[in-house]
């Protein structure tokens, strides 16, 4: 096999394949993965937690300058409750800010002596490693995703109400479109894949062939 992308930028909505797919792409090449929706979510959960509104700029900003370890594990990560928190707090520009770094050294120096990382996310392509050596964003239809956020609710347990997924999830993408600060939109020369369609390994097939459509011909 060719040599591994250094970089891969992915970037999309919510409920659009993302984890999955850059689960699976880091295992595949052998590269670091890391979550970039964990960082605001744990900084959406951790003002919750200490009673604070996550439009509090200045507290937000705070938070995320100081963001521990521990705050990635926090249980209710995942809630409904911190979805929404962690796109109100990822409208502030002082917490984006705040993160870049972090971000950028995780791709320069991907941990456990990895060769490269896979980044998800919004604006991974557009603000965080705009030099990336594949870009990708993978999208679905809102009724594509808010089924899928359905089901997933369903398989762990809760008693999901359909319509009130859809709303959340229209109201989240709003908000990650709608802001100025690092807005949710593919970057320029992203490959893009409309997942509304297709199943996990579907995406999966499809990205690597152009994954290695792009690394092949150089490095042969
Ligand atoms: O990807 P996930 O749904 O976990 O992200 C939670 C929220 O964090 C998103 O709705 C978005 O507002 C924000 N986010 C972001 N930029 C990223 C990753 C996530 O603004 N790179």
């Amino acid at each position: 096999m060719a040599a591994p992308p250094r970089l891969i930028a992915l970037d999309g909505p919510s409920a659009a394949g993302k984890g999955t797919l850059a689960r699976r792409l880091a295992a595949h090449y052998g590269l670091a993965h890391l979550d970039t929706g964990a960082l605001y979510r744990a900084v959406g959960r951790r003002v919750l937690r200490e009673g604070r509104d996550p439009a509090d700029a200045a507290y937000a900003a705070q938070v995320a300058s100081d963001l521990q370890p521990v705050d990635l594990e926090d249980p209710e990560l995942r809630s409904e409750a911190t979805s929404q928190a962690a796109s109100m707090v990822a409208a502030i520009p002082a917490v984006r800010a705040n993160l870049l770094a972090w971000q950028r050294r995780f791709a320069a120096q991907p941990p456990g002596g990895k060769p490269g990382a896979v980044l998800d996310g919004r604006d991974i392509g557009t603000v965080i490693c705009p030099d990336a050596e594949v870009k990708l964003f993978v999208t679905a239809s809102l009724q594509a995703r808010a089924e899928r956020r359905f089901r997933e609710l369903q398989a762990a347990g809760a008693d999901p109400i359909r319509r009130a997924v859809l709303d959340e999830m229209a109201a989240r993408d709003r908000r990650d479109s709608e802001r100025a600060a690092a807005p949710l939109v593919p970057a320029p020369g992203a490959f893009v894949l409309d997942t509304s369609e297709l199943d996990a390994d579907a995406v999966f097939d499809r990205v690597v062939a152009y994954i290695n459509s792009r690394i092949s011909p150089r490095r042969a």
